[in-house]
């Protein structure tokens, strides 16, 4: 009899999708998928961060892949039950290939594949060391000249990039860096981290006195060491810093701190790089055979060139230069930009006392953190969510599964209800010449930063400054130049003016690749970052996935890595596989590797 409850209608589809693969047969399993349907692979068919778009790009796929990969096992994952709504059966699901464990998700509508996820969750052979396998640290029985954890610690550390070249270098150690660093530690992948500023946590500590994450905390751990249950729901800035700082330590990464790279060449021949580092007063050349950016989305400051800047009397910076109000009081400051650094900064100056303007050049997304927490983000990332059993990993995964393609449909109705949640608060800062999106489709905040990387603030409290004139507003003007002492703006108005603040945001990622190794390759490679939607600031065509972000590119051997707490978390994991495979020489075919539409 045909078994209809969910997890019977989820096993039905698996096995027979294991009959399928296992035989090789691709059009029998390419039947099993719905028209519309969509199969995001995290690194284990496709070596690659890829989502196939219909059946057409399933069935180019599966007989691309199929061989090599050699599919089995498909079930429900261990101790997970199907559920249903809404028409929609869903379930975490396990497999595996040839070389690798997955873990997955998959949806059904009418009985077919609607979405599939499968992401890889370790290499066989190649585990991570924990539970059973854990480390025994001490070293019974006896033994003369027996060295220490300390000891040894101290010998890797001296010996890694001077007698024994790692086999990856990461470029940046913010939190990027040292989320992947862990993750790759585990794995057993020598690994040196190359951080210009002094300590782990400064990226974070140098910024504007006031900052503290915009993102709750459910939705900030990193791998492998959650924060604790007190840690509060907006880390200050100083805070994060400290805790990175600890986590480098006890994650026993090899950090080189005061360190930066000054270049880095790739030789075809050696397959391998030359990294040029400053450290220490001294110039060292590490070898790595991977390189990976982790440089920063938000590092590479945007600085506009505008008439009279040479001649200005009081003091300009790019908002991440900005020390903090404290020296502004009774100051007047303009603060050139609208989102999440120019509010945070109009509202410190403001706290501390200064006249301050801001200067809104084009229409900005406002949502009020409650708003994002209860609307946006409480099924995933909250306490109600924690207490309903949902873990940072599942919240990653079922965030995960949702394709790219259809994602902006499921987030319209969210701002729908923010808009009209916080309708009065909209129509105030309206009022007071605020120029409002809510993203060029309504879709808001999360696909704007996936598609841009910018044009949002969260609010905190900034906008009731503005709406109610504390914070002086010219908006839908541009700056037309500065003189000795003032702002001139385009519509002719002057702005008096001891501080100008450029909260202008944050160039490519790929500025790195040129600055760092060549324009040449900074254009092989492209822009990094956008999905290709086709909204303002993230021209088409469309990708399918974020251009360049944490799979192989255009360029053999250079990877990019970054984003928020969550992004860095979630795919420091599938970066860190593909790393571990090369250097354990698993066969890593690449399956549509993205074209390059754009240069950087
Ligand atoms: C104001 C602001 C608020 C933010 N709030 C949040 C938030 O609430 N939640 C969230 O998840 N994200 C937030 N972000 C976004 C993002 O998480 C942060 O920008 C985060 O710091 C990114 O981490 P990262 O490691 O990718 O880059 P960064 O922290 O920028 O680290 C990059 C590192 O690379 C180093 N570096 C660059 N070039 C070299 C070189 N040549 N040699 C050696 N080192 C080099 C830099 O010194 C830097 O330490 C915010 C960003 C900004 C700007």
């Amino acid at each position: 009899m045909l078994d209809k409850t969910p997890n019977g209608k989820i096993s039905s589809v698996l096995n027979s999708l294991d009959e399928a693969l296992c035989s090789g047969e691709v059009k029998r399993a390419v039947d099993l998928f719905q028209e519309d349907c969509y199969w995001r692979d995290l690194v284990t068919f496709t070596w690659n961060i890829k989502t196939m778009e219909g059946k057409e790009q399933v069935r180019d796929m599966l007989e691309a892949r199929l061989a090599d990969t050699k599919p089995s096992n498909w079930k429900i994952a261990a101790g997970e039950d199907a559920s249903e709504a809404e028409g929609i059966t869903e379930s975490w699901i396990e497999f595996e290939t040839e070389v690798a464990r997955g873990f997955g998700h998959m949806r059904l509508r009418e009985g077919r594949i609607w979405t599939l996820l499968t992401t890889m969750s370790e290499l066989k052979g190649h585990e991570e060391p924990v539970g059973f396998d854990r480390p025994m640290g001490a070293k019974h029985g006896s033994e003369r000249n027996r060295k220490t954890w300390k000891e040894e610690r101290e010998a890797e550390t001296a010996e890694l990039g001077y007698a024994r070249q790692p086999y990856c270098v990461i470029i940046g150690g913010g939190q990027g860096g040292i989320a992947l660093g862990a993750r790759l530690r585990q794995l057993n992948v020598p690994t040196i981290i190359v951080e210009k500023n002094e300590k782990p946590g400064d990226s974070w500590r140098n910024r504007y006195k006031s900052l503290c994450l915009h993102d709750p905390v459910w939705y900030d751990h990193l791998p492998y060491l959650p924060f604790p249950r007190n840690w509060p729901v907006f880390s200050p800035k100083d805070k994060i810093g400290d805790w990175l700082e600890m986590y480098t330590k006890v994650m026993e990464l090899n950090y080189w701190g005061s360190s930066e790279c000054k270049k880095a060449s790739y030789d075809d021949k050696t397959r391998e790089w030359t990294v040029v580092v400053q450290r220490g007063g001294k110039q060292i050349v590490l070898k790595p055979k991977q390189l990976v950016l982790a440089t920063g989305m938000s590092a590479k400051p945007n600085l506009p060139k505008i008439e009279g800047m040479d001649v200005f009397k009081g003091d300009q910076h790019h908002s991440s230069q900005h020390p903090g109000p404290d020296k502004y009081k009774d100051k007047k400051a303009v603060v050139i930009g609208s989102n999440n650094s120019a509010h945070d900064i109009c509202a410190a100056l403001w706290e501390a006392g200064a006249d301050i303007t801001m200067v809104q050049r084009s229409t900005t997304h406002i949502v009020k953190s409650d708003s994002l927490m209860g609307l946006g983000l409480a099924s995933l990332y909250s306490e109600q969510a924690v207490q309903s059993g949902m873990t940072a990993a599942n919240a990653d995964l079922i965030f995960a599964s949702l394709p790219y393609k259809i994602l902006h449909e499921f987030q319209i109705p969210v701002y729908n209800a923010i808009r009209e949640r916080d309708a009065e608060f909209y129509r105030r800062l309206e009022k007071a010449g605020f120029l409002l999106d809510y993203g060029d489709d309504d879709s808001g905040l999360f696909m704007k930063y996936l598609r841009r990387g910018s044009g949002y603030y969260i609010d905190v409290g900034a906008s009731e400054l503005v709406a109610d004139g504390s914070i002086k507003l010219k908006s839908g003007v541009d700056i037309k130049k500065l003189t000795e002492h003032s702002v001139v703006l385009s519509d002719g108005t002057e702005l008096p003016a001891d501080l100008v603040v450029y909260a202008t945001g944050y160039g490519s990622m790929n500025g790195w690749a040129a600055d760092l190794i060549s324009r040449e390759v900074a254009d092989k490679v492209g822009k990094v970052w956008g999905l290709g939607s086709n909204t303002t600031k993230d021209p088409g065509p469309w990708e399918g996935e974020q251009r360049n972000m944490w799979k192989p590119t255009q360029q053999e051997a250079l990877w990019f890595h970054g984003g928020n707490l969550h992004q860095s978390r979630h795919y420091s994991q599938f970066l860190s596989l593909q790393l571990k495979a090369r250097m354990e020489g698993i066969r890593t075919p690449v399956y549509g590797l993205q074209k390059v539409h754009h240069l950087g």
